[in-house]
């Protein structure tokens, strides 16, 4: 558990997928790549999918950053992205510190590719039927450029969204989209960071109001791996977007103390780093 006042944060690994290595790391050469990546014989490489738990209980206030896929998927759409989920994941995480899944108070919604938010939703009756919030008494925490953008996604990206995964939010009262480029924070201990280089107005939530604050640093820094400046993914619909706001998240790092959560990262939740703007390397894993 890390604190971060008046927050404790835990990193749950809800599952793992197998993304193409080449889509994950873009330009650098797969001969660089392959040492740092668990790489299969159809060139996919392991990521976890991580959630991000966020404790405030002088506030009763109970967070979840980002769902997991869900359990959405037949078994030929496993099979194409080797996608593993377990439901009990993020159950067991809330009771190990007393709590249950009734608890939860608000969901902030990275973005809406179904590697991070595919848990959103659960078929309740059959396989492709109708569909249902898993967290029924949260607030849901979205941008509203992005929440536009998923409902009408362009041809190069439309395959990261899956309209079930959210399409039960649209009809509820439970969607809070967030506003602006520098939206108003949601409630105390927690400000927001947008950036729009790997999908429009992605969400990435600043936990911690005192000396120790934890920024979800979601698909601008996937992985370790991706903490070099220039190992950014071919997913990106803007990558020197991307470059840029790895850069001002670094900067702020290094001003601020800023310590990062991973969203894929297969051993680590997050990361204390060192050294300079241009090659951050790793000062310390967190105990997330
Ligand atoms: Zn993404």
């Amino acid at each position: 558990m890390l604190e971060a006042d008046p927050f404790e944060l835990y990193s749950v690994v809800t599952g793992s997928i197998r993304l193409d290595g080449g889509a994950m790391f873009g330009v650098v050469p797969k001969v660089l790549w392959e040492k740092v990546a668990d790489v299969d014989g159809l060139n996919r490489i392991l990521l976890a999918t991580r959630t991000l738990l966020a404790v405030d209980r002088s506030h009763r206030r109970v967070v979840l950053v980002d769902t997991g896929c869900g359990i959405k998927w037949t078994p030929d759409q496993a099979e194409r992205f080797s996608v593993q989920y377990d439901p009990d994941a993020i159950p067991n995480a809330l009771a190990a510190v007393g709590l249950g899944v009734e608890d939860v108070t608000d969901v902030v919604v990275s973005h809406l590719h179904f590697d991070h938010n595919g848990g959103l939703t659960y078929w309740y009756d059959e396989p492709d039927g109708p569909t249902r919030l898993s967290y029924p008494q949260a607030r849901h925490w979205i941008h509203r450029g992005h929440w536009e953008h998923a409902n009408r996604p362009h041809l190069r990206d439309r395959a990261s969204f899956r309209k079930e995964d959210f399409a039960a939010l649209a009809d509820s009262d439970l969607l809070h989209l967030v506003e602006r480029e520098d939206p108003d924070p949601p409630f105390e201990g927690v400000e927001w960071f947008v950036s729009s280089g790997h999908t429009p107005f992605q969400l990435h939530p600043v936990f911690g109001g005192g000396s120790s604050r934890l920024l979800f640093v979601g698909d601008i820094v996937p992985t370790v791996a991706h903490l070099r400046l220039a190992w950014i993914m071919a997913y990106d619909l803007r990558p020197l977007a991307t470059v840029a706001e790895k850069e001002a998240v670094f900067r702020r790092c290094f001003e601020e103390g800023l310590l990062l959560a991973f969203p894929h990262d297969p051993k680590v939740g997050g990361v204390a780093i060192d050294g300079t703007v241009e090659r951050p390397i790793v000062a310390r894993t967190l105990p997330l």
